[in-house]
């Protein structure tokens, strides 16, 4: 090249420090020209120079919060004189992009550390490269003045930085020092340095709230397993596992940790890791009968500071009570989290919108995202080819762990993890969230797609949207949405062909208005075949099915024809009123729902018989108790498929009498999940053979079960497989999955 050019770059570009990445870069090749932002990302004309090897540069050298999705260069008339500038954008909402909140860098932490630098000790010490974003936007364009610093007037030497492109700091929006910026403090108030205080509260055995990036925190010793019981006993919050905050090193005497451990904990999402228990163990407390740990590496300065000072491991969990979302206000944790807490660690940059702890577990194949939000929302996921000319589409999801989705530009954006539509305060979340999105992305739908289910409050909302707009509506079915959500993340093509789906999930409404969750689909994004099913079984007392396990054991061993072994186990229970209300259809709808069979067997095999007292806890524990099995001691022959069903009768009368005989309680476990894994590897094949497709999709929500995925993905050698990696394979995707199925039947 020896003219000028003009070079787009499109992609997550913007309030990443790209601007200055180009300039240092053309300055390193003698290259004159400009740069600025626009509305499609990041434009540069250049020429002069080496200006091959500054394209080369800019395609291979990007800052760490940048995603490059395109560089398309075009030559220009013309040529550019003098040295090379950064040139201010082009006018409010020209800056379209948004980027996900990220972990404190190494530099600036270093900052931090370092007793002669001016940020010594400043906890809220950021820079392009790292720091808050999403969670202190509260309009576009992103500059300070639309962000909860727009209260903190920058002072000289900050804005030294800011203003100077060859500065780390040079349009780092949220740039701060001790002398201008937030400032941090404890309630009850103490004298001296708060953090300081406040890590001897808590070697002490306190229970504190701290305020971080997305929502405030409940934080007490990880090693102290008083501390601990004090905080499940105030929290009511009996079993569910607490996450825990620890450095690097820490984690790695606690935990089973392999190289994707590593890559996921060190990610500038910082997202919690779900890992295996290793040699040194926490106290049984942090997360009873898991063998698993979600831990976290500190992501702010604030956080850092704070475990030195302790100089151990911190439970971290998020600060709400019982039911409802995460607190982000000062004066509302006061009023809410004074009965669970001793304190606050407080400080005065606000919290523009909730954003949860991501959290990941680690598959056979990498990462597997189990909750998106912090750190990875709003980024967004490109759509498979064939979907370039997608119309403007929003999709509000399912009624669980409800997530909403637009589809822009070619991009899926499914945002932060919302919680339960059925409470109150998660619901008024929802519907700021769905307002949010759309001013902040400039969002205007031409289609809605939500569930089938009626009752859905998101289904509600969606239609109601449609109604009062005049927009398109698209209503998928659940099931197919997973499959489609699973599809899209792979960037499987719209003209891919079709493709088995094993989606075993909890309930979604079925195209037949029976509840499913236990299907072999044959589909693409265009329509499916439910091409076989588990048998199903009635939900008794409805709703009530999913929190009391033994509802579901009873059902299945009267099919069994074990009514009797129902008797023995479960006697103190209403049987005779459970069985007819069965018999008659009363409240009792069909269901072949994968998850609730992973209850019964559960409380058959005696775990949370009586009650849940979360959701999946039963399916949770018996996952474990399978993981700790050496595997092969018991053996279940698998069933074969009559008429569409999958009749888990025979698996159960084997499950009890292996019991009966001696067997252990792990064993069985095991065996069960080996069984599920080979019944719906046997199905895929056939389907695959019947149908000619060429890929298996692994989704729904009991394949956050990591046992069960590597069962499955091992029966499956030799196939093509699909797994969930950056998206939840519960109901958190589903709304990705709603979004291109609405786009596929709009092109
Ligand atoms: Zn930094
Ligand atoms: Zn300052
Ligand atoms: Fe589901």
């Amino acid at each position: 090249m020896s003219g000028a050019v003009e070079i787009r770059v499109r992609g997550q570009v913007q309030g990443v420090g790209f601007r200055p990445f180009v300039w240092g870069v053309a300055r390193r090749f003698g290259v004159s020209g400009w740069v600025r932002n626009d509305a499609e990302g990041v434009l540069i004309g250049a020429s002069g120079g080496q200006v091959d090897a500054f394209v080369a540069a800019i395609r291979g050298e990007a800052p760490p919060l940048a995603r490059v999705d395109a560089v398309e260069v075009v030559e220009v008339e013309g040529a550019f004189a003098g040295p090379f500038e950064i040139v201010a954008s082009g006018g409010a909402g020209a800056e379209t992009r948004v980027t996900p909140d990220a972990a404190v860098c190494d530099a600036c932490l270093g900052e931090v550390m370092d007793a002669g630098d001016r940020r010594f000790g400043y906890p809220f010490a950021n820079c392009t490269h790292c720091g808050p974003r999403f969670s202190i936007i509260s309009g576009l364009p992103y500059d300070r003045a639309m962000t909860s610093m727009a209260r903190f007037p920058m002072c000289e030497a900050c804005r030294a930085e800011y203003e100077d492109p060859a500065d780390r700091r040079f349009h780092a929006q949220p740039v701060a020092c001790a002398d201008c910026g937030p400032r941090v403090w404890l309630e009850p108030e103490a004298e001296g340095d708060p953090i300081a205080e406040a890590a001897a509260r808590l070697r002490a055995g306190q229970i504190l709230a701290v305020k971080g990036i997305g929502g405030f925190h409940l934080v007490c010793d990880a090693l102290n397993a008083e501390a601990i019981a004090t905080l499940r006993a105030r929290k009511q919050r009996p079993a569910k596992p607490l996450a825990v905050m620890a450095e690097l090193e820490t984690i790695e005497r606690y935990a089973l940790m392999n190289d994707w451990g590593r890559e996921a904990l060190c990610d500038p999402a910082a997202p919690i890791v779900v890992l295996e228990e290793g040699e040194a163990r926490l106290p049984s407390g942090i997360a009873p009968g898991q063998g698993m740990v979600g831990w976290m590496l500190p992501y702010t300065p604030l956080h850092h500071l704070l475990i030195r000072a302790v100089g151990g491991p911190l439970v971290m969990t998020s600060g709400n009570l019982s039911g409802e979302p995460q607190v982000i206000g000062n004066q509302e944790a006061r009023e809410k989290l004074a009965p669970i807490v001793d304190g606050f660690v407080m400080h005065d940059r606000d919290i523009a919108r909730r954003l949860d702890d991501s959290v990941e577990a680690l598959t056979p194949s990498g990462r597997m995202v189990l909750r998106r939000a912090r750190g990875q929302v709003p980024g967004t996921i490109p759509l498979p080819p064939g979907f370039e000319g997608a119309p403007q589409v929003v999709a509000y999801g399912g009624q669980m762990k409800s997530a909403i989705c637009l589809i822009k530009n070619g991009q899926a954006l499914l945002g932060h993890h919302l919680g339960e539509l059925d409470e109150a305060l998660t619901w008024d979340a929802f519907v700021e969230a769905d307002a949010d999105y759309a001013a902040l992305f400039d969002h205007r739908p031409e289609v809605v797609a939500v569930d089938l289910h009626p009752e859905y409050r998101a289904t509600k909302h969606g239609k109601a949207r449609a109604d009062r707009e005049g927009l398109r509506l698209e209503e998928v079915q659940h099931h197919h949405a997973h499959l489609a959500a699973c599809m899209a993340e792979n960037g499987w093509p719209l003209d891919g062909g079709k493709v088995v789906g094993l989606i075993l999930d909890g309930t979604g409404l079925g195209a037949d208005g029976t509840l499913w969750g236990g299907e072999v689909l044959i589909g693409d994004y265009h329509g499916f075949d439910r091409f076989a099913y588990l048998k199903p079984a009635p939900l008794i007392g409805g709703d009530m099915a999913a929190r009391e396990p033994w509802r579901n054991a009873l059902v299945r061993l009267d099919q069994a024809g074990l009514a009797q072994e129902a008797d023995r186990l479960f006697g103190d229970k209403p049987l005779a009123m459970a069985r007819m209300a069965a018999e008659r259809g009363v409240n009792a709808p069909m269901s072949s729902s994968m998850g609730r069979l992973f209850d019964a067997v559960a409380a058959v095999l005696g775990i949370c018989p009586d009650g849940q007292s979360f959701e999946g806890e039963a399916a949770m524990r018996l996952e474990a108790l399978a993981r700790s099995a050496d595997g092969g001691r018991v053996e279940i022959p698998v069933a074969t498929v009559v008429d569409g069903a999958l009749d888990p009768s025979a698996m159960i009368r084997d499950l009890c009498a292996e019991r009966a005989a001696g067997a252990k309680v792990a064993d069985l476990a095991h065996a069960f999940h080996q069984w599920v894994a080979r019944c719906f590897a046997d199905v895929a094949r056939t389907a695959m053979a019947e149908s000619g497709a060429e890929a298996v999709v692994l989704s729904g929500g009991c394949f956050q079960n990591r046992v069960l995925l590597e069962m499955l993905v091992d029966a499956l050698a030799g196939t093509t497989v699909m797994l969930h990696e950056q998206t939840p394979a519960n109901d958190g995707g589903l709304a990705l999955g709603q979004a291109v199925i609405a786009a596929a039947r709009c092109l």
